[in-house]
């Protein structure tokens, strides 16, 4: 094994690949059931960000589990370029019916980062099929998250990976996203982003933009924003008028929010194509999705094709495991449980707020909550740049039983926040306990920062 130097081996050599501190107070897990997981120091831990927003299941489904392994029996792997199976044929037809008109045609992945990118190439397939070349750029927030390959990263609004990776690939123009914290109103900031999108537009040259790529409910990147619609409805009619195409981000908040697609809540102006993953894996296999419509996709099919494909797009037990988890989501209506136990909990956060310091803003949908963190609630003054609040809150988090999740974008340039996202199968008293708990780790962490 690598040399560890001073530091421990809790994970075995992957922990060299973090920067120093990173990983510092990761509880080692042993065990989890059901909104619970369990470490090696006997602690139970509520998973308040379902690891990273995707184990909407809960842990150890034994229908999920057990399609898995089924279904490994009768097939294990079959190709998508040269073969056709039950399961590939189960999932994307839940898919299309869940998404509902407009939405009849989906590409799987095995991911977020695959989802996006899939999405991107799509539109720039069709773009060249169509005898326009010359849409290249790309438009999206800051701050936003993507994912990490290189095509995701381009598009995240995220300066500091920027600065590494921006030499490499060509970035996407960034508009300001509309945090509505801070903001003189809802409708403001999404004013304020649509007319930053329209000078972007401008100032790029609309034949030459491929696509606006946002997220309808924000994740991690912005502490669960939700933008004002009429910054959705300003998009997409910016993007019809200027042949661009509009792609929905809901690789985190589908199905946390109260409907499948979080675009369906208000609705809002529907896209062109949606990118999933994360609630149809809930964490069982890797698996996402690039949802189209027929008719893009069916033109698409009959000039030149899309034609790009992973080894494990529409692998087998993966998609075996995607159908039971839909199937749970639909027959035990766990998009209604957002909604309703979403209520509950976001009540107990807002209680919380009242009488924490250290909290600014309670914000959300469903069972996609976020907490805003600042120094000063009546200045909404940030931590700065120094101090990571959010990771304070997860240290104190594991020693009152709350597993949070903090990964810091923009050294806290927007803003610090933790997304307080549980299993979508927690019950109204596991939320008890979680705010319980959660007012434990707040005090406990107000006297750290404060103190
Ligand atoms: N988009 C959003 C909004 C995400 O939150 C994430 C993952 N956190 C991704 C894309 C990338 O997904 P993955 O990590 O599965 O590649």
């Amino acid at each position: 094994m690598a040399s560890t130097g001073t530091r421990p081996p809790l994970g075995g050599p992957q922990d060299l690949f973090y920067a120093e501190g990173t990983t510092r107070g990761f509880p080692r897990i042993v065990r989890g059931e059901g909104v619970r997981v369990f470490d090696d120091a006997g602690r139970d831990l509520i998973d308040a960000a379902s690891g990273t927003f995707v184990a909407n299941l809960g842990q150890a489904n034994e229908r999920v589990l057990e399609a898995m392994h089924e279904q490994g029996r009768r097939l294990t792997f079959s190709y998508v370029k040269n073969t056709r199976h039950d399961a590939n044929l189960g999932l994307t037809e839940r898919l299309a019916r869940l998404a509902g008109p407009g939405f009849e045609r989906v590409h799987l992945s095995c991911d977020g980062s695959e989802a996006v990118e899939m999405a991107v190439k799509l539109l720039r397939q069709r773009a060249v099929a169509l005898g326009q070349p010359e849409r290249t750029r790309l438009i999206s927030l800051m701050p936003s998250y993507h994912g990490a390959t290189l095509g995701a990263i381009a598009l995240n609004g995220d300066l500091d990976a920027e600065a590494v990776y921006g030499p490499l690939v060509q970035f996407s123009e960034k508009i300001p996203a509309p945090l509505t914290y801070r903001a003189a109103s809802p409708e403001a900031a999404a004013r304020a982003s649509a007319d930053a999108l329209r000078e972007t537009i401008e100032r790029v040259g609309g034949e030459r933009v491929l696509a606006l790529v946002v997220e309808p409910v924000g994740g991690q990147s912005t502490g669960a924003n939700v933008p004002h619609r009429l910054f959705f409805e300003e998009a997409r009619r910016l993007c019809d008028a200027h042949g661009i195409g509009l792609v929905y981000d809901e690789v985190l908040c589908a199905v946390r929010t109260g409907s499948f697609l979080a675009s369906q809540h208000e609705p809002l102006p529907a896209p062109d194509l949606v990118a999933l993953a994360k609630g149809i894996g809930a964490g069982y296999a890797p698996i996402g999705a690039v949802l189209a419509s027929a008719a893009l996709v069916d033109d698409l099919a009959g000039r030149t094709g899309f034609n790009l494909t992973h080894t494990y797009n529409a692998n087998p037990i993966a998609c075996a495991a995607g159908i039971a988890v839909l199937d749970e989501v639909v027959e035990r209506d766990l998009t209604g449980a957002a909604t309703r136990v979403g209520a509950h909990l976001r009540a107990g956060l807002e209680r919380l707020a009242e009488r924490s310091p250290l909290v600014g803003d309670v914000r959300g949908r469903g069972l996609l909550l976020g907490l805003e963190v600042v120094r000063d609630r009546a200045t909404a003054e940030p931590f700065g740049p120094e101090v990571d609040p959010a990771d304070v809150l997860r240290l104190h988090g594991v020693e009152h039983g709350v597993l949070l999740y903090a990964r810091r974008q923009n050294r806290g340039r927007f803003g610090d926040w933790v997304v307080i996202a549980p299993p979508l199968v927690i019950s109204e008293d596991d939320c008890d306990e979680l705010v319980e708990r959660l007012g434990r780790t707040l005090d406990a962490a107000a006297a750290e920062l404060h103190g």
